[in-house]
C-alpha cells in the first residue's frame, strides 16, 4: 500500500487495485464490472458467478480490514444492467443484505449507447449520481477529464504498464496513474481487461501486484 496526496486529501492506493479515503472512510472502486462473464476453455461457457463471487469477497475483506463507512463506485459497477444475470443478481443483493449499514454509491458511466446504461436495481439501494460527484473537494468521475477548480479521480481506461529487468520478465500490471490534475484508477474486477498507458514527463505511476503496490521510477522505454 502506498499513501499520497493529492487535492490535499490522503489516498491510499490499494494492492486491490482501488483507493482508501482514511479521513472519510471512504473506499473509491473503479470499473468493478461485477457480472462481467469470463470464457473459461474447460467449461465452454461463460461463468459469470465466479468472478462475482471474487469481486465481492475481495470487497467485503477491504470494507472489514479498513472499516469503510461507504463505497464510491467510479462508474461501470455492474457489467450490465440490461443483460445481468439471475444468479449475479442474486450474489450482489444477498451481499448487499450482508451489508446493509454500508453507503453505496455510483457514478453513472453514462455510455448510453451501450448496454451498460441504467442504474442499479434499486433493491441493491446503490445512490446514483452523475458526474463529477464531488467529495471532499475531489470531483469523482468515470471518464477520466480535467475539470477546473478540482483534482479528478477516476477510472473508465483500466491502465497497465509493462514491468520488468530482463528481456523475458516483462508483466502487464494494473496501475494507478497520476498526472497534475486527473488520477486514475485500475480496474478493480477481474478478467476485465486492461489497456497500456504512456505515462508523460512528471506523471506518476504507481504498478499494483497481488500484495503491494510501488512507485515506477521514469526510465526509457524498452518497447
Ligand atoms: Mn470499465
Amino acid at each position: 500500500m502506498v499513501t499520497i496526496t493529492v487535492g490535499g486529501q490522503v489516498l491510499m492506493l490499494m494492492p486491490e487495485k482501488c483507493v482508501f479515503m482514511p479521513e472519510s472512510d471512504t473506499l473509491l472502486v473503479a470499473d468493478a464490472h461485477i457480472g462481467k462473464a469470463v470464457s473459461f476453455p474447460q467449461f465452454g461457457v461463460p461463468v459469470p458467478a465466479g468472478t462475482t463471487d471474487g469481486t465481492l469477497s475481495v470487497l467485503t475483506s477491504l470494507v472489514r480490514r479498513l472499516g469503510a463507512r461507504r463505497v464510491i463506485f467510479l462508474g461501470d459497477v455492474l457489467h450490465s444492467v440490461r443483460a445481468l444475470a439471475p444468479g449475479t443478481l442474486a450474489a450482489v443483493t444477498r451481499w448487499r443484505e450482508l451489508h446493509s449499514a454500508l453507503e453505496l454509491t455510483l457514478v453513472r458511466s453514462n455510455d448510453d449507447d451501450d448496454d451498460r446504461a441504467g442504474d442499479p436495481p434499486s433493491v441493491l439501494d446503490i445512490q446514483a449520481f452523475d458526474e463529477p460527484l464531488m467529495h471532499r473537494g475531489l470531483g469523482l468521475c468515470h471518464h477520466p477529464r480535467p475539470m477546473l477548480g478540482a483534482f479528478v479521480l477516476a477510472g473508465h481506461l483500466h491502465p497497465c504498464v509493462s514491468v520488468g529487468g530482463r528481456a523475458h520478465d516483462w508483466q502487464r500490471l494494473p496501475c494507478f496513474w497520476f498526472s497534475d490534475h486527473v488520477g486514475v484508477l485500475p480496474a478493480f474486477g477481474a478478467f476485465t481487461g486492461m489497456q497500456a498507458i504512456r505515462a508523460q514527463r512528471g506523471e506518476r505511476v504507481f504498478a499494483s501486484t497481488a500484495d503491494r503496490v510501488f512507485e515506477l521510477q521514469p526510465t526509457p522505454r524498452r518497447h
